[in-house]
């Protein structure tokens, strides 16, 4: 793959490169594999040297005082006979001090191969009959993921065991709700004990499940309302307008965390420093945000933040930067970035001209701290670099979620060896020219046409596995509408006969109708649960529709027709933006 077209750096955006040093992030990343941020107090803490670190290089800080909803996990064990299996207690899971026990029964499921599919369910079809679950704990490999851990719940099981791929146990989050639970949410609150164990400790309790043996699971964990402190540095632009850029990271993390995240930490520490010593030659504000909660609150700090800042985000967010796990040793190559359609090209040829490297990326995952989906807000990057495929393959590792692909990820392992200065000066100059370029960009850098285009493609895929039992082609026709009006604003732009003022409010409230009706099911303003998300969800029952039992036909065609009526709705109120901006 040769790199895509590279687009020259402005000279702002060198001079701020030019500034860029190691000094300030590889001294927060020596710090903070110093310091476990996992107990609120200790998360405090490390908000409190993220500060004054801030203030030290003069980056005015507001510390904010969330109060955020999480569960702590603190130990677990499995008790198989005489022998006790090393265990971790998925955070969130229902804590059983006193011990649970019962029956095991195997649900085989295979490891993800790629991230792509790590939030998949991944069960075999041998799986036992669900009611075979019933009262049983069950024992399957790969992480407790949360929809997988809520269909065992559903099936009656009494508990969970999770057979982590290697030689360690992985920290983790079961539950589907995002952020903060609502009243509405409690009842999906996981209510049984889930853990996770190593690989060859599974292979033992895979062993009992057959022999029809029981276990005896016992956790603890400390779930509730914990004061959290949020920091935001404001880098004001000289633009009058209110409008800002969003870049943002967890601070928070399973122990040291050191690939995930303190070099994220770290590399927001450095940007903020930069751009606010270039804040002269900066167009748009930027807003820099170091959340708590994500790790124990399924990104609870990040969604206390969309929550309060609800209003400037709608009416002023242009675009929201994640940064994870970026500077892990090895990590060479961009593989698997997320970014939104409409935002890859301006990622891609931004990689291109800083690092020289092709990048590839995919749809976000309903994962990270994407907390802004529901409100709709153009989104790129949420892991970083990442380790060549060959490499992972040479090593033997597993698939994870973070850390470049180190299995460090998510356990004790995760230290300072993980980390890599160089690539991680890399990884600064990559967001700091993401951000800085949309920032500065006089007409931001988003192609909806490239959605346009997703939109068909996906209109197409599901219509053919709709067959004839349901049109698409008043949708497609509408779709069509919609490019069309694009192609014209887009031309139009690259004429310079479209003020920019105009383009701009025209990219960015099409963000607010867009975003949200390809990758969010609920209202605006609320938070879908971490569960898989497919493209165009209102019409994702296409996927299963050759698997539709004929009684269920007339139910599936229902939900199909309302889903439709939601996509077509949201077509026709983005073709209004677009023909009121070419009327301006
Ligand atoms: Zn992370």
């Amino acid at each position: 793959m040769s790199p895509a077209a590279s687009a020259p750096l402005s000279s702002a955006i060198e001079d701020m490169l030019a500034e860029v040093s190691l000094q300030a992030p590889w001294e927060l990343t020596e710090r903070f594999a110093q310091m476990p941020r996992c107990l609120p107090e200790d998360v405090n803490r490390a908000c409190d040297l993220l500060a004054q670190r801030l203030q030290a290089h003069g980056v005015p800080v507001a510390v904010l005082m969330t109060r955020l909803y999480l569960s702590i996990p603190l130990r677990a064990a499995v008790s198989l006979g005489a022998q006790t299996l090393r265990a971790k207690p998925s955070s969130f899971s229902l804590g059983v001090p006193e011990g649970l026990e019962a029956e095991l029964v195997y649900v085989p499921a295979t490891y993800s191969a790629s991230i792509s599919t790590l939030f998949q369910r991944n069960t075999q079809p041998q799986a036992p009959a669900p009611e075979r679950l019933c009262g049983r704990i069950v024992v399957s490999e790969g992480y407790a993921t949360p929809a997988k851990m809520r269909e065992f719940e559903l099936a009656g099981a009494a508990g969970v065991i999770a057979i982590n791929p290697g030689v360690d146990v992985h920290w983790g989050i079961c539950t589907t709700i995002w952020g903060a639970p609502e009243l509405d949410d409690l009842a999906r609150k996981p209510r049984i004990p889930v853990v996770a164990v190593n690989h060859p400790d599974g292979q033992e309790l895979i062993a009992a499940a057959a022999a029809g043996r029981a276990v005896r699971l016992s956790t603890e964990l400390e779930e509730g309302w914990f004061d959290q402190k949020l920091p935001v540095a404001h880098i004001p632009g000289t633009d009058p307008g209110q409008d800002f850029v969003l870049l943002h990271g967890h601070y928070d993390s399973w122990d040291m965390g050191v690939g995930d995240n303190a070099t994220g930490d770290a590399t927001l520490l450095e940007i903020a420093r930069v751009l606010w010593k270039h804040r002269a030659q900066l167009r748009r504000s930027v807003r820099i945000a170091w959340w708590p909660g994500h790790s124990t609150g399924r990104y609870a700090g990040s969604t206390w933040f969309a929550d309060h800042f609800a209003a400037e985000i709608d009416e002023h967010c242009v675009a929201q930067i994640n940064c994870d796990s970026p500077g892990c040793r090895w990590a060479t190559e961009y593989r698997n970035v997320s970014w939104m359609a409409e935002t890859e090209s301006f990622a891609q040829s931004t990689i291109a001209a800083v690092a020289g490297l092709a990048a590839q990326g995919e749809r976000p995952h309903r994962a990270g701290d994407y907390a802004f989906n529901n409100i709709g807000v153009s989104s790129l990057m949420m892991l970083s670099s990442t380790m060549p495929e060959a490499l992972r393959q040479e090593k033997n590792y597993y698939t994870v979620g973070g850390c470049g692909g180190n299995i460090a990820w998510h356990t004790e392992n995760d230290t300072l060896e993980v980390a890599d200065p160089q690539i991680m000066l890399q990884d600064i100059r990559v967001y700091m020219s993401l951000v800085a370029g949309i920032a500065n960009a006089p007409v931001l850098p988003f192609d909806w046409r490239a959605l346009t285009r997703e939109f068909a493609a996906t209109l197409e895929r599901y219509q053919g596995l709709l067959g004839a039992d349901y049109s698409l082609a008043a949708t497609q026709a509408q779709l069509g509408l919609l490019e069309s009006a694009l192609d014209q604003a887009y031309a139009r732009m690259a004429a310079g006969r479209l003020q920019p003022a105009a383009a701009n409010a025209m990219i960015r409230r099409l963000a607010r109708v867009l975003v949200p009706i390809n990758h969010t099911l609920g209202p605006r303003f609320s938070h879908d649960a971490a569960s898989a998300m497919p493209a165009l969800p209102s019409l994702a029952l296409a996927s299963c529709w050759s698997g539709c039992p004929p009684e269920h036909k007339g139910f599936a065609l229902t939900q199909l027709k309302r889903g439709d009526n939601k996509l077509q709705g949201a077509f026709r109120q983005a073709l209004r933006e677009v023909h009121a901006t070419l009327a301006s």
